[in-house]
């Protein structure tokens, strides 16, 4: 592998407790990125060109907000708007149809204008990995974004990293398997790219313990979910709470990768 490993960060990841490694080096990603944006790097016209021209998905949007830069922010939004005032000033004037005053109530011509609105909003219309889709979802008019994008690249090669450790680290191997495991999300996409790179004896063995890991950790955030509505039983009032003060969030992160119960990320400088 010649892009860079990402051993210290994974290795960091499995031993943070979290319930998902990847989770949490997501969202390590996500705040450096972040501050990397809003930090100065909005003032260097060549970052600036590349926001102006990718823009940012939804919840990235609300993240810059929450972060609390105005100025920045507002660095960022002069140019972006600039870009999309001219974009869309642009096809919509390609629009014989709009130009002209002219009906567009046939389905076709309703289809095309949506497609000229979509390929808009979307940026580059690039169809990204993991982070932007999955973080997108269904908002896929929002795919395009400067800060999913270089996550997706990073996250890539991370999970490039994290086979070759499979591999290459005993240790990582090990401390994995004390670790809490994976949200559904990350482990589809760590298993994925196991089978894909991993010698095929290797990854005979690396499954069945991948599987038995996410079961395993399935099965102890379910117990505590459980545990949780009995608490609520007055006849459990004065039983130990045990592990499932926070379950409702930790079974949220399981089945869909999030940290919900996270405090808004705010400049701290
Ligand atoms: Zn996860
Ligand atoms: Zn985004």
């Amino acid at each position: 592998m010649k892009e860079k490993l990402y051993t210290i960060e994974l290795t960091d990841a499995v031993k943070s407790g979290d319930e998902c490694c990847f989770c949490w080096l997501e969202r390590k990603m996500e705040q450096e990125n972040l501050e990397f944006v809003l930090g100065s790097s909005y003032m260097e016209s060549d970052v600036r060109d590349q926001t102006s021209l990718h823009g940012f998905c939804r919840h990235h949007t609300k993240m810059m907000y929450d972060y609390g830069n105005t100025l920045g922010n507002a660095w960022i939004l002069k140019s972006r708007m600039e870009k999309v005032r001219t974009d869309l000033a642009e096809r919509l004037g390609a629009s014989e149809g709009i130009a002209s005053g002219a009906s567009v109530s046939s389905a076709g011509s309703k289809k095309g204008l949506a497609g000229k609105f979509k390929s808009l909003f979307s940026g580059t219309g690039r169809q990204v990995g993991s982070f932007s889709g999955v973080r997108s979802g269904k908002d896929s008019e929002n795919s395009g974004c400067y800060i999913c994008e270089r996550m997706d690249e990073i996250y890539v090669r991370m999970l490039d990293t994290f086979a070759w450790m499979l591999e290459h680290d005993p240790e990582f191997g090990e401390t994995l398997l004390k670790s809490k495991g994976f949200c559904l999300r990350h482990f589809e996409e760590a298993r994925e790219v196991c089978e894909r790179t991993l010698k095929p004896e290797l990854w005979g063995e690396w499954e069945a313990k991948l599987n038995r890991l996410m079961l395993d950790n399935l099965d102890r955030v379910q117990e505590d979910v459980n545990w949780l509505i009995e608490k609520y039983d007055y006849r459990n009032k004065d039983a130990d709470w045990r592990e499932s003060r926070d379950a409702v969030p930790r079974a949220m992160q399981k089945l869909v990768g999030t940290h919900p119960a996270d405090p808004v990320f705010r400049d701290r400088r």
